[in-house]
């Protein structure tokens, strides 16, 4: 049969038949899958066999040249991209290209051993740290890549503790193990210290530094080589063979010593484990089947009691099949984890929306994540949030940038879709609205009236208060509409990035996390929409407050269009205990005097006032409002009563006196010990304040706050400083009062550039 094919291909003229396959996949979803192979095994596979699986590390410890390396030796992608090149899968923007840093989470989907495994490659810059957090919401287990010669660095400290939020399970990945300065107890320990958890060594590395050539799997006493027989070997091979046990090589004895601890971790952790060692293996711990250590550790994992550690070489090449295995092995499948919502829809469909990006020809696509149910394609869903039905066209399985379209999605898994348009990242989708009303009754039926709408929704990510922001000019007036709509779709995409209108002057504003992610907006503005913006200086978001409470009072007395409006307001304002953000109450007596369209107007007032602070317009933070009484003849409008009382709230702060808040981070600085003294003596002129200064080989890491301000440039500045050798992260720590002096100069300077 084939053989006729290809005679009439040859007759015809027509493309092979394989290559026609491509072409008509091609022509009918306008993707082109990495494989034919790929198409035929995208199907809902059984929750069991799935992993939802992320990625998280410092910048550069290796999550995208260790991504890259898993989807080759799954066979997703036929040859090695470099990200040194630039050229790797999951860093498919162009900026990602050029800076070498991963910035938006793309998904990817790829199978091992009959499991499917969905990957989110989380960026590492501080600057996007709620990328990181969204995807964590919506995984089930990460994986913590490590430099093995830098331990725990800040960028994974912060996503730890946010995976920690999210109760997800871990496994530990110390690579760059041919590194001279890898070194694995130094990791363990530093494992333990910072991220207080209890890390188990499952491999010993064989050889280290140029001579690392493999591990030794403490679970199967057995040595899995990589024989490296040129420079271009992509590490598909590799052997495996017991450890000669007649040989005592430094090598066993260190396999041994790390076995005996790694069993004895595990039985202090689970008591099943512990009870099997007492009544079958008392005697000799090296007869434990490893079968019964994987499953114990499985257990200890899941319960997030321990966290398995695993080495290698992403960029030699060594060490990824491993992992790959142990993602299987230890991270749970989506059942295996809690999710209350589900109970309530029973398998009717509920789904997150976790992440929304733009594509040109089709227009946004929402990532989903499925929790129950099934997701359809050409079906009409329903958002609770948004409280709309939407239409979904096609249903896409996300692979790096290329996408294979598929009829429908189970439980547990995640995908793409074309068509919703309101969609925004955070959002529950379901059904139907009556499967919402269905899934709300369950509530109340089980919680009665502490059952609530809020009960059948996914919570959404918490969106971080933006430091930075400058304005933001089209390259003509004729462009505006056009750099309108370039901002909304980013916004849609980036809850972080917040666009607004200054009222004084109409320029439009960006807000952002970030140095570097403002600069990536504006280079997205040009490249993805070809619009060439002018960005103003950036501008550090300060906050105002006061310090003392004053009581004042105000009338309005305004005719417009023969119409007049008279209110007058009397109010107390003061600091908050905590310096949070800011409150209002109205006292009880006239808020039940006051109609609640009035009671409306009210609370406008106050916070619109606090929207802009009296000083210079900064948002105001920890101040409490209590208004005392509001007189409104009759006539007058809501919105002058919501005017009055917003002049008299930026009276009252006026005479209380306001302080300015401006953001401090918390700065490490990770540098060799000879170019420690010139980063010091230049933070002290950053008004820095060291806190510690730890050792880690020969470098030192320095550990400071430092006021956001002072902090402009700092990555140039800090590569003159140190000749390009030192690293350093930087995170918002607080907002804090400036003093009397510091206050005067800002003021000093901002007033000029008004
Ligand atoms: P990411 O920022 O965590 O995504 O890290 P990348 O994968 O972009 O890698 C950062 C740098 O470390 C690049 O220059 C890589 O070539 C290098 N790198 C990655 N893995 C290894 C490794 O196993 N050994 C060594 N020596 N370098 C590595």
């Amino acid at each position: 049969m084939i053989k006729m094919i290809l005679v009439k291909c040859l007759y015809t003229g027509l493309p092979h038949p394989r290559v026609r396959v491509i072409r008509l996949i091609k022509r009918n979803f306008n993707f082109l899958p990495a494989d034919v192979k790929s198409v035929r095994t995208v199907v809902s596979p059984d929750i069991s066999k799935i992993r939802n699986i992320g990625i998280m590390a410092h910048i550069d410890a290796g999550k995208t040249t260790t991504t890259e390396r898993m989807l080759f030796y799954s066979g997703y992608i036929r040859a090695l991209g470099d990200v040194d090149d630039g050229d790797t899968v999951t860093d498919f923007l162009a900026q990602e290209r050029e800076r070498g840093i991963t910035i938006q989470s793309a998904a990817v989907t790829f199978d091992w051993k009959n499991h499917r495994i969905n990957l989110i490659d989380t960026p590492g810059h501080v600057d996007f740290t709620l990328e990181v957090e969204r995807s964590l919401r919506v995984l089930d287990g990460a994986i913590a890549v490590f430099d093995a010669s830098a331990g725990v660095e800040a960028q994974t400290m912060t996503v730890w503790r946010q995976a920690e939020k999210h109760h997800v399970p871990c496994i530990g990945f110390l690579n760059k193990m041919d590194k001279p300065t890898a070194n694995i107890d130094f990791c363990i320990k530093s494992i333990k210290e910072k991220m207080q958890t209890t890390p188990i060594l499952l491999q010993i590395p064989v050889g280290c530094g140029k001579n690392f050539s493999g591990i030794v799997d403490l679970l199967t006493n057995q040595k899995v080589i990589w024989k490296m027989k040129s420079m271009e070997d992509d590490g598909s091979h590799y052997e495996v063979k017991p450890l000669d046990q007649t040989d005592e090589s430094a090598l066993l004895q260190a396999a041994r010593k790390a076995r005996a601890t790694l069993i004895e971790q595990v039985a202090d952790l689970d008591d099943e484990f512990a009870e099997l060692l007492l009544t079958d293996f008392s005697e000799n711990f090296d007869e434990v089947p490893s079968n019964k250590i994987q499953e114990a550790l499985r257990r200890v994992t899941l319960a997030r009691k321990g966290v398995p550690i695993l080495c290698g070489s992403s960029l030699k090449n060594k060490g990824v099949q491993p992992l790959l295995d142990a993602i299987i092995a230890y991270l749970p499948n989506p059942s295996q984890r809690h999710h209350d919502i589900i109970q309530w829809y029973k398998d009717d469909l509920c789904a997150l929306a976790f992440k929304v990006i733009h594509d040109k020809q089709r227009g946004p696509l929402v990532f989903v994540r499925i929790y129950s149910g099934t997701l359809k394609a050409q079906s009409a869903i329903h958002n609770i949030n948004r409280n709309c039905i939407e239409r979904m066209s096609r249903l896409l399985v996300p692979f790096a940038d290329q996408f294979v379209e598929i009829p429908s999605m189970t439980a547990g898994n995640i995908a793409l879709t074309v068509g919703l348009k309101q969609t925004v990242t955070g959002d529950t989708i379901v059904a139907s609205k009556a499967s919402a009303a269905a899934a709300l009754r369950r509530v109340q039926t089980k919680m009665g009236s502490k059952g609530d709408a809020v009960d059948v929704i996914l919570t959404g990510v918490e969106v971080p208060e933006p430091v930075f922001f400058c304005t933001i000019e089209p390259p003509s007036m004729a462009k505006q509409s056009d750099l309108e709509n370039a901002l909304f779709c980013l916004q849609r995409e980036d809850p972080s990035l917040k666009v607004r209108v200054d009222p004084d002057s109409g320029q439009t504003i960006l807000c952002g996390m970030g140095e570097l992610h403002i600069e990536i907006v504006h280079d997205r503005i040009k490249k993805e929409y070809g619009l060439e913006t002018h960005l103003g200086p950036l501008q550090v978001s300060y906050r105002e407050t006061i310090t003392q409470e004053a009581k004042t009072n105000d009338t309005l007395d305004r005719t417009i269009g023969g119409r007049r409006h008279v209110v007058s307001v009397e109010l107390t304002v003061g600091p908050t205990d905590d310096g949070g953000p800011s409150v209002f109450t109205i006292e009880r007596e006239l808020q039940k005097q006051l109609p609640p369209d009035l009671n409306s107007a009210v609370e406008n007032g106050v916070h619109s006032s606090y929207l802009q602070g009296p000083l210079l317009g900064y948002p105001v933070q920890g101040v409490s409002t209590l208004i005392q009484s509001v007189n409104i003849e009759p006539g007058t409008s809501p919105a002058m009563v919501s005017a009055c009382v917003s002049r008299c709230v930026q009276k009252a702060m006026k005479i209380a006196g306001v302080r300015m808040l401006e953001p401090v981070m918390s700065l490490e600085v990770t540098v060799g010990e000879h170019y420690l003294g010139s980063v010091l003596g230049d933070l002290a002129q950053r008004r820095g304040t060291v806190r510690d200064i730890q050792s880690r080989y020969n470098d030192k890491v320095l550990l400071a706050t430092v006021p956001l301000a002072e902090m402009m440039g700092y990555s140039t500045i800090l590569r003159t400083l140190t000749s390009g050798t030192a690293t350093f992260s930087l995170e918002l720590d607080t907002y804090e009062g400036m003093n009397p002096q510091d206050q005067n100069v800002l003021l000093k300077r901002l007033t000029e550039l008004l």
